[in-house]
């Protein structure tokens, strides 16, 4: 989660800080010349405003978020004392409460009078996406249910950063929140999903990353793996190997930090070869014929329809 006082705060893209101020200074005196400027305060449209933070590197905010931010009527946050240093930051006054889950059931019925009365309240979490493994999704749920709009703004989430650096596929992906902290409730978890084809992303800890890497190799075997680390952060790591090479290495050097851990998808099974399509096709074909033989076929063997089509005729024809 972001820091202004941690010396993490500053990733490499950051311009070059003055050597007499420490990087939390430099990046907040940054941030107020070169962002204030651009912040509009208007009167919002009443409803909920679910709006993302950077997830370490201060300067992962939009403007849109600022706005809102700088013209909501009310900011609900996850922690009041982060929230004042990310506003002190940019310099915005507002009117902040805490919205976390232990005070749901108090909080939740009030937001939403207010928003029915025509206020605007913006959510915002630690860091990143709010109700990505955050408080907020009882909120937007009862807002909903209560015909009340619910905006997005979005930004910066551990998810979608973490994927995109880690070299797993991104076309298709399943983002599963936290393994969970007990041995077999984390192995049935990993059993569960061990055959979706997708890349999976999980949030960890450096405390369990070595626990959850031993579950991952029992359980999928030897997958490639990406070990995200203190993304936008001064550390910023991305570890790539193996499950057992990464297991490797952090037991020589531990980790540190907030991690996001992706794994690649099982491999798509080769696809079968035509002596293996024969034997399956000819007594098919007796019984179904060429086509839905082939259909069949297709469905089992990882060919195209037509090109086990053309070797079920072929088949026929020789019998
Ligand atoms: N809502 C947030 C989001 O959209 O990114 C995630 C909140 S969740 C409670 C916090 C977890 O996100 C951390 O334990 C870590 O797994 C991951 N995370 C957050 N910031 C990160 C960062 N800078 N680098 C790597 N992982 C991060």
């Amino acid at each position: 989660m972001p820091d202004i006082n941690s010396p993490d705060l500053i990733s490499a893209s950051a311009p070059a800080q003055s050597k007499n101020t420490r990087p939390a200074e430099h990046h907040a005196k940054l941030a107020q010349t070169h962002v204030k400027a651009h912040v509009k305060t208007e009167k919002l449209d009443a409803g909920l405003y679910l709006v993302a933070t950077p997830i370490g590197n201060l300067r992962d905010i939009t403007l849109r978020a600022l706005d809102t931010l700088s013209s909501a009527d009310l900011v609900l946050a996850e922690d009041t004392r982060r929230a004042r240093i990310l506003l002190n930051a940019y310099k915005i006054k507002a009117s902040v409460t805490a919205y976390h889950d232990h005070n749901v059931a108090k909080k939740l019925p009030s937001v939403i009078k207010s928003i029915m009365s025509g206020k605007s309240a913006a959510l915002i979490s630690d860091a990143g996406t709010p109700l990505i493994n955050d408080p907020g999704y009882k909120l937007a749920r009862a807002c909903i249910d209560a015909g009340l709009p619910v905006f997005s703004v979005p930004g910066a989430s551990a998810v979608l950063a973490g994927l995109v650096s880690s070299g797993m596929p991104p076309d298709k992906f399943m983002f599963a929140g936290f393994l969970p902290p007990k041995f077999a409730a984390r192995k049935r978890a990993l059993e569960d999903v061990q055959n979706v084809p997708a890349s999976l992303i999980y949030f960890e800890t450096a405390k369990r990353i070595t626990a959850s890497l031993e579950d991952i190799l029992t359980v999928f075997g030897d997958r490639q793996i990406a070990i995200a680390r203190e993304l936008t952060k001064k550390y910023e790591e991305i570890l790539r190997g193996t499950a057992r090479e990464l297991l490797a290495r952090i037991k020589e050097t531990p980790l540190r930090g907030e991690i996001v851990l992706v794994i690649a998808p099982p491999n798509a099974p080769e696809p079968w070869d035509e002596t293996r399509l024969r034997t399956a096709l000819r007594p098919l074909i007796k019984t179904e014929g060429v086509k839905r033989a082939a259909a069949q076929i297709a469905a089992l063997s990882g060919h195209k329809k037509r090109d086990v089509y053309a070797v079920a005729l072929k088949l026929k024809n020789e019998d």
